[in-house]
């Protein structure tokens, strides 16, 4: 099988500053076409780290991609190392050169020598076009191995990725077929799941593999599959993918790797139906979840973050004595809230969410991690209390997908009544 590593290239990297998006979004794009990711690494602007990493992993792998360090300024050292690397010598590129005037004549912005200087190559390499960004891509070959030099702007690799670079590996390589088949489960834990696919998973063919991917009381299941006949392996995965279905029948919340948000807008948008927030300490995380994808207007109403609670007094009607005598984070106040958004939206449905998310804040009665939420319609409101026991990150996004996934549960056993 074809084997690639992946290095990431910026000090940046080191010190925490930038997460590294960009290894992820290449090992998937890879994956997807039948190369297997062997190694992911992460390096320093130094040049002499650079190229031992370039004869390291060129020995051990068909493919190097190679992603940072090709901006204008000092500490991008890339291109020089990879000129010194394959012995070529800088030229200028008339394409990048045009490209890069191109940008800066729209941004009606000068063009110095230093931003010229982004249209320098090694001359071994073939220059791959960036349409988003001054610094283009670069490919090389030497003794059998190609490598792929890419900018660290995420969304500047991301073009050259889909554009030029997986065309141009499936092209030149031949590569094994890979299929991948996801579904996601809510409600049971890993373990649990695990016993029940036991003899599945002892029975599936030796290139077809199960993996669990818990996340948030949900878990992934992904079968893939790697054969060199892709009709084949499809078919075959797919058998083995109907089977899984059927035996996590009862904690399966859709047949795709989709996303929770998603699905339950799917439902909505299904049933011609609006939801509504009102988050207090979920301070609006779910309708970020909710709008993050284009065409939420056709399900989702809005949102109150009700943060205080004279914004749950104020704007969604709960009762000043409801929150004196329980809490704000309690079922009568939950309920309350509920109710209030639903009429304040004119919504079909809401959640409502109340919580002690931390550090602070908890007591021995109500522990931080202590949370109610409430999913209603116009007649009907059903709560819950939750204890979570993440950080404060954690803690919202965990909230955030429970409620989630109480709604979609709560529409589904409308359907049944
Ligand atoms: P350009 O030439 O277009 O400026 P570059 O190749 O010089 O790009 P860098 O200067 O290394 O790229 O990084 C540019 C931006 O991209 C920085 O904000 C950096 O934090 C971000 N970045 C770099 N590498 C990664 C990575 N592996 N994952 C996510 N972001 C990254």
């Amino acid at each position: 099988m074809t084997q690639a590593t992946i290095i990431t290239i910026g000090d940046e990297l080191l010190i925490g500053q930038t997460i590294d998006t960009n290894s992820a979004f290449i090992a998937k794009e890879l994956n997807g076409i039948g190369i297997w990711v062997k190694r992911r690494l992460a390096i320093g602007d130094v040049q002499e780290e650079i190229l031992n990493a370039l004869t390291t992993e060129s020995k051990a792998c068909d493919v190097v991609i190679i992603t940072g360090g090709l901006g204008p300024t000092g500490d991008d050292i890339t291109k020089q190392v990879l000129a010194e690397y394959f012995n070529a010598e800088l030229r200028v590129d008339e394409g990048a050169l045009q490209n890069v005037k191109d940008i800066f004549s729209k941004l009606n912005r000068p063009l110095t020598e230093r931003n010229s200087k982004q249209a320098e190559v090694p001359d071994a390499c073939t220059v791959l076009p960036n349409k988003t960004g001054t610094a283009p891509g670069m490919w090389f070959e030497k003794q059998g191995v190609i490598y792929v030099s890419l900018p660290g702007v995420p969304h500047e690799m991301v073009g050259l990725m889909q554009d030029s670079v997986i065309p141009k590996l499936k092209e030149q390589l031949k590569l094994q077929a890979i299929v991948h088949k996801t579904l996601l489960t809510a409600g049971q834990g890993e373990s649990t799941i695990a016993d029940a696919l036991a003899d599945f998973e002892k029975n599936l063919p030796e290139h077809i593999k199960l993996a669990y991917l818990p996340a948030y009381g949900m878990v992934r299941l992904r079968l893939t599959g790697r054969g060199d006949n892709m009709q084949l392996l499809e078919q075959e995965t797919a058998q083995q993918f109907d089977q899984l279905k059927d035996l996590v029948k009862d904690w399966m919340v859709i047949d795709k790797d989709m996303p929770l948000e998603e699905v339950v807008g799917n439902l909505l948008v299904e049933k011609s139906k609006f939801v509504a927030t009102a988050e207090s300490c979920t301070g609006g995380y779910i309708a970020h979840l909710i709008t993050a994808k284009s065409g939420a207007s056709t399900s989702f109403k809005g949102s109150v973050v009700c943060y205080a609670n004279e914004a749950k007094e104020n704007v969604l009607g709960v009762a000043h004595g409801t929150i004196i005598k329980y809490g704000a984070v309690s079922e009568e106040t939950i309920i309350e809230m509920a109710k209030g958004i639903v009429y304040v939206m004119n919504a079909d449905y809401a959640i409502a969410t109340s919580g002690i998310m931390g550090p602070k804040g908890g007591t021995p009665e109500k522990p931080v991690g202590t949370v109610w939420i409430a999913v209603a319609n116009k007649e009907k409101v059903v709560s819950k209390k939750y204890v979570f026991r993440f950080d404060r990150k954690r803690n919202i996004e965990q909230t955030a997908l429970t409620s989630l996934n109480m709604l979609r549960q709560f529409i589904l056993q409308e359907e049944k009544e």
